[in-house]
């Protein structure tokens, strides 16, 4: 590849949107055989809202938004959006506590409380009517957290982020190109599924914990070089360990610096560009 094609190359890719650092990542590009994405803000839209609260309602949001004052987690932002509309009394937890890819805990009215997902709270036993409501609920791809305080879940809010207009034309395009695509997500199984079948993505990798994200693209690697797509602080180490890191430009700033290729516009289409202009540029120029 001469160097004045590929910065033709990468010069048009800019105007549409999609930087690329440097012509490796655009070689690279060529080569992918597998496209593993994020699923919270890279195949979702990233705003998550409330559709559901299982319990009583008013302890179970006050307590909540109590907890996720101090978190930077999307979910967070749902719970104490929903809070600000039902017009809740706020007041910060204090001994905040975020426990990565599980929830956060802290006290509230001076009891241990906590709010997260069942692997936060595996001691605590379900009880089978929130159980099966929790499983109903997680089918219609919503994220379903638990709520708790003084050892009792107390409910359940169920939080629901669309998927992206762009997805599933671009899962689409891509299937067409003979890729194979990947759901890699700390959501729960039954959640993860249900968007994959919305959008049309092949094999769902879920319940994986933040640290554990770029040990499963090692592993898809076996497989041939994988394109890794992703916005969140815990997608920068799966970013930089794929052949080619693929970051929004919605997403946070260590996402975007791990990233060989930036999407400006956070459409999942310029996945399928990016991947198609690599193809142009490296096989004209010889
Ligand atoms: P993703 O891969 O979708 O970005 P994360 O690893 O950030 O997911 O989180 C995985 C799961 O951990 C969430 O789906 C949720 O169940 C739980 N969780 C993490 N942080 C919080 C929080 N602040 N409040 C409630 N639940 C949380
Ligand atoms: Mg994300």
């Amino acid at each position: 590849a001469t160097p004045t094609a590929l910065m033709v190359g990468t010069g048009r890719s800019a105007k549409m949107g999609i930087l690329i650092k440097n012509g490796e990542v655009l070689e690279a590009a060529n080569h992918v055989k597998t496209v593993v994405f994020d699923k919270t803000g890279t195949i979702t839209e990233g705003h998550p809202q409330v559709t559901d609260i299982v319990g009583d309602e008013a302890t179970v949001l006050r307590v909540a938004a109590n907890l996720e004052v101090s978190s930077e987690h999307p979910l967070a932002a749902a719970i104490l959006d929903k809070a600000k509309a039902e017009k809740v009394d706020v007041t910060a937890a204090e001994n905040f506590q975020a426990i990565e890819g599980k929830g956060v805990q802290a006290t509230v009215d001076g009891q241990q409380a906590f709010i997260g997902n069942d692997k936060l709270i595996a001691d605590y036993k379900l009880d089978a009517t929130l159980s099966d409501r929790m499983a109903q609920l997680q089918s219609e791809a919503k994220t379903v957290v638990l709520v708790g305080i003084a050892d009792q879940i107390i409910g359940l809010i169920a939080i629901q982020d669309a998927p992206k207009a762009s997805s599933a034309g671009a899962m689409a395009a891509l299937k067409a190109r003979g890729l194979r695509t990947v759901m890699l997500t700390g959501d729960n199984q039954r959640v993860a599924e249900a968007i994959a079948a919305e959008v049309g993505i092949d094999t769902v990798i879920a319940d994986v914990l933040p640290g554990d994200k770029a040990d499963h693209v090692k592993q898809l690697q076996a497989e041939g070089p994988v394109a890794f797509v992703g916005d969140g602080i815990n997608d920068a180490p799966a970013l930089t360990t794929a052949d080619v890191g693929i970051a929004m430009g919605s997403g946070t700033d260590i996402a975007i610096e791990s990233g060989g290729i930036v999407l400006v516009k956070n459409d999942l289409m310029d996945v399928v560009r990016a991947l198609e202009l690599s193809k142009k540029t490296f096989n004209r120029i010889k």
